[in-house]
């Protein structure tokens, strides 16, 4: 449910409206006997509580009708839930189910793109190549850590002198001032254009 709300919100704004949430609707057979008008009521704050709204219900006749009410530790059966996609299914799997999930947000496409990790702005793509290059014990932690670090150091407009992977960035080793030392910069050509600047 909050990862549903948190589209085009901010967890401060979920986190004021799920408790009470949770308490109402305790699980799926609950949340499938709210009431459009009750469910909207309570989640307004948090934008897009039409679509929200929907979503959830959907969701919980869906789980009700075709999981028991439990939600499926299954890629391919949580995409086929109303308002999951991948990121969602993702967090589900990696926060909620302890299996392996590798969200990708817009921090962690400019983040992996920035470093160099990644390449592409198609977050399926991103995922997988995460996915490739990190033993699936570290995906989540992978996924938490570049969420943090794009809302706090590598924002749109980064923080670079604060950036403690500074060394092994890219998009820093192309664009670092020039009076930054050898232990800052990596020698060699900048004909490579900086893959994460539109990001
Ligand atoms: S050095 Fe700059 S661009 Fe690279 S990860 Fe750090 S903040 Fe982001």
């Amino acid at each position: 449910m909050a990862t549903i709300l948190s589209a085009q919100s901010t967890d401060a704004r979920v986190n004021l409206v799920t408790p009470a949430l949770f308490e109402r609707y305790p699980n799926a057979k609950a949340l499938a006997r709210a009431t459009t008008a009750d469910l909207e009521r309570q989640i307004v704050s948090t934008g897009f509580f039409r679509q929200k709204s929907r979503s959830l219900l959907g969701m919980a006749h869906q789980l009700v009708a075709e999981h028991g009410g439990e939600v499926p530790a299954d890629m391919e059966l949580l995409t086929a839930l109303p308002g999951v996609g991948r990121k969602t299914a993702n967090v589900v799997l990696g926060h909620a189910l302890g299996m392996p999930g590798l969200p990708v947000d817009r921090h962690v496409l400019r983040v992996s793109n920035r470093i160099g990790i990644a390449s592409g702005d198609d977050p399926g793509k991103v995922e997988a190549q995460l996915c490739r290059a990190l033993p699936q014990e570290m995906w989540t932690l992978a996924s938490d850590v570049q969420i943090l670090h794009g809302r706090r150091i590598c924002k749109p407009k980064p923080l670079c002198p604060r950036c403690s992977v500074r060394k092994d960035c890219e998009y820093y080793q192309r664009n670092a001032p020039a009076k930054a030392g050898p232990h800052e910069r990596k020698a060699g050509p900048r004909k490579k254009q900086v893959r994460g600047g539109r990001l």
